[in-house]
């Protein structure tokens, strides 16, 4: 039996982990669930799961949850703060990150720190400090697995082999936007960005999935969970998202993980690896699916790709201020603020004005998340 704290439990990822849950009684159980500000939400899967813990982060929604808790065992905390202290708990072997954002990394380390094993689906954390989150990793002996679904199948295709491979290929749906003209990119909404053609994902994601930064993000983290340079990583436009991911070795071989897409499965492998579970729902048919197409990414029409091998390339606090500028840029696009070419030139401008660090600390980054939401929050409301 796994114990399980899932932060981000009422999100996309995190709701889909408790259906694994529910689908495994014999194996998972839930010991601490958090949510940033869904009260009803959080209240409804403490009920069913009856952890021993539940944290929301909004001080405003406390009472509620207390309230609604009031005659269950569950304890009830609230703040960012408790995050890192939920994390701890001896009766949790596994923390599975589903926060968003710069949010996830000061949770993420602490549960390093208490030898947890991670299950990471909140990228950011590898984005911003993933130097140190590796090397944190090693020292406390903490595995960490991928839920991010290409990092997953990269890892499927790397099990039972010594060699490292020669290069990832790295694939991509290309989003919503991706035969879209430069001219049409300068007028498309929020509203139609939230509309991915394949996969179904919070907010955030998805409009990082439209301007591709999300590819870029995941260029990083491939680069940290698996020790192979950003230049060897190839992104591949693949449109149907049937291979999830592939990887080349020395002889030439290229070994790809396919699958529906379900982020059910790479949630279940990070939790049950080495074994495999059975999976409820389709199976993939090859014939039915007929066409698999590859391209190259178009740079010119979705910058926000270079920005990221800029940002992986200098090193540093750079990734950190290339996270916290596409944070404040992605919202100011979802509230209209701002247009979708702009995105990529607010995270360009921060990137050049924020003042570089060659070796950041913990600190470090915390001073460089701020600096940079300044600069950019300053970039769209001030110029
Ligand atoms: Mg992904």
């Amino acid at each position: 039996m796994k114990r399980l704290a899932i932060l981000g439990s009422t999100g996309s990822i995190g709701t889909q982990t408790l259906q694994v849950v529910a689908e495994h009684p014999d194996l998972y159980e839930v010991r601490v669930l958090t949510a940033y500000s869904q009260a009803d939400a959080l209240i409804g899967q403490a009920l069913r799961f009856e952890p021993d813990a539940v944290v929301i982060v909004d001080e405003t929604q406390y009472n509620k949850v207390c309230e609604a808790l009031a005659d269950s065992p569950v304890k009830v905390y609230c703040g960012a703060k408790s995050l890192t202290e939920v994390v701890h708990m001896p009766s949790v072997d596994v923390v599975l990150t589903a926060t968003v954002g710069f949010s996830g990394l000061e949770p993420t380390i602490a549960a390093i720190k208490a030898g947890k094993q991670i299950a990471l689906a909140n990228k950011e954390t590898l984005v911003v400090a993933g130097n140190l989150i590796t090397s944190l990793a090693i020292e406390h002996r903490a595995a960490i697995l991928p839920v991010d679904s290409e990092h997953s199948a990269i890892f499927q295709c790397m099990v039972g082999e010594d060699s490292t491979p020669d290069k990832i290929l790295l694939t991509a749906s290309g989003g919503p936007f991706r035969q879209l003209s430069k001219e049409q990119l300068q007028t498309v909404t929020a509203a139609q960005a939230l509309q991915h053609p394949t996969w179904h994902m919070g907010d955030k994601i998805t409009i990082d999935s439209a301007t591709m930064i999300n590819k870029g993000f995941e260029v990083i983290e491939a680069k940290w969970l698996f020790g192979i340079d950003a230049e060897q990583i190839e992104v591949l436009v693949h449109p149907q998202s049937i291979v999830h991911s592939a990887v080349q070795f020395c002889d030439g071989t290229v070994k790809a993980q396919l699958g529906l897409p379900d982020m059910r499965l790479p949630i279940q492998y990070a939790l049950s690896y080495p074994r495999r579970l059975e999976l409820s729902g389709s199976r993939l048919d090859l014939v039915k699916i007929a066409d698999l197409t590859f391209e190259r990414p178009d740079l010119q029409r979705f910058p926000c790709l270079s920005l990221a091998y800029e940002a992986i390339k200098r090193g540093g606090n750079m990734p950190c201020i290339l996270n916290a500028a596409n944070e404040v840029a992605n919202l100011a696009f979802r509230q209209d603020k701002i247009t979708f070419p702009q995105i990529s030139e607010v995270i360009s401008t921060t990137m050049q004005a924020v003042s570089f660090e060659a070796s950041p600390s913990l600190d470090t980054y915390r001073l460089t998340d701020s600096e940079s939401r300044r600069v950019a929050q300053d970039i769209i409301y001030n110029s």
